[in-house]
């Protein structure tokens, strides 16, 4: 009687990690190849190695359960089973919520066209690289970007071809800036970078290879009656440099969009720049 008890717990304790190796092996699935997913494999292999001991324990051990005090093993090994199966059970489920969590993370400061920073996160960033660059008395500077006459574009060739024309001018200035700037569609057809430990000369001259890398690089689309078709767009940048007046994070966002507008005024198709307020350096805030 007492046997069939403990085969029955030691059966039970097999289907706990046979059941075990299906979330185990989802996660080894999700996993980026590494150590990691190594460990996860050993992982796999031990719970083998656990079904065959139970096993091997049931057809031993049949016939010795004479008394209950036999039947600890049994028992620890059934709760011994349950404890891999819920360790691999919570694990894919906490690295699927880990994941999915991170994916939001992504997807709420994103522009989903172009891909960059989103407004929201550009203004979160913005602040913080204004309070670091006070507090460190180091440069920043700010680049607004606009596409020259975006609405002849989208009036000229429809308003999917402008999609692909923003998302063209995204990945150029991509291309063009440095990792530590940060990139960011800040409207319809304007994009803002931020460029920490930058002058504003330097930003200038960042702005004006920027300027030229859109000029050169016309967007190529193939297909459609025509063939293919080169798509020219040319872009304006205000630039501004942090100073010593500059009283926030916005107030240096205005001041690029003022040299922007200066920019149109001027005739488009270039950069304009305001350096730090009466040449003065970017101060050291107390
Ligand atoms: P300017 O040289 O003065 O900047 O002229 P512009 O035509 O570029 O500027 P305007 O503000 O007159 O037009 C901007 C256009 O951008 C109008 C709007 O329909 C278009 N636009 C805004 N967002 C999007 C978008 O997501 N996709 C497309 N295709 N067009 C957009
Ligand atoms: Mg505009
Ligand atoms: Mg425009």
């Amino acid at each position: 009687m007492l046997d069939f008890l403990a085969s029955g717990l030691v059966l039970a304790g097999i289907c706990l990690l046979v059941v075990a190796l299906a979330p185990v092996g989802r996660l080894i699935r999700q996993l980026p190849i590494g150590m990691l997913r190594r460990k996860w494999h050993v992982m796999a292999g031990l719970i083998v190695v656990f079904i065959v001991g139970y096993a091997s324990y049931a057809v031993v051990f049949w016939g010795r359960h004479t008394d209950w005090a036999a039947m600890i093993t049994p028992v620890v090994f059934f709760f011994g089973a349950g404890f891999v199966w819920m360790t691999a059970t919570l694990s894919l489920q906490t690295a699927v919520d880990i994941r999915r969590a991170v994916l939001l993370e992504q997807e709420a400061i994103t522009d989903p066209l172009t891909g960059l920073y989103n407004r929201r996160h550009l203004a979160r960033r913005l602040e913080k690289e204004f309070a670091r660059a006070r507090r460190y008395g180091m440069p920043l500077s700010v680049l607004l970007l606009d596409i020259d006459h975006f609405k002849c574009v989208n009036d000229t060739y429809g308003h999917q071809v402008g999609d692909q024309v923003l998302n063209h001018v995204a990945r150029l200035t991509l291309q063009a800036i440095r990792e530590t700037d940060l990139a960011a569609r800040y409207g319809g057809e304007e994009f803002v970078i931020i460029a920490p430990n930058t002058e504003a000369s330097s930003a200038a001259a960042l702005a004006e290879r920027l300027r030229r890398h859109v000029e050169t690089h016309p967007l190529v689309l193939h297909g459609g009656y025509s063939g293919r078709q080169e798509i020219r767009v040319t872009v304006s940048i205000g630039v501004a440099g942090l100073g010593r007046d500059t009283s926030d994070s916005q107030h240096l966002l205005q001041e690029a969009d003022e040299a922007l507008y200066r920019a149109k005024q001027q005739g488009r198709n270039r950069v304009v720049g305001v350096l730090a307020r009466s040449g003065e350096s970017p101060a050291k805030s107390s």
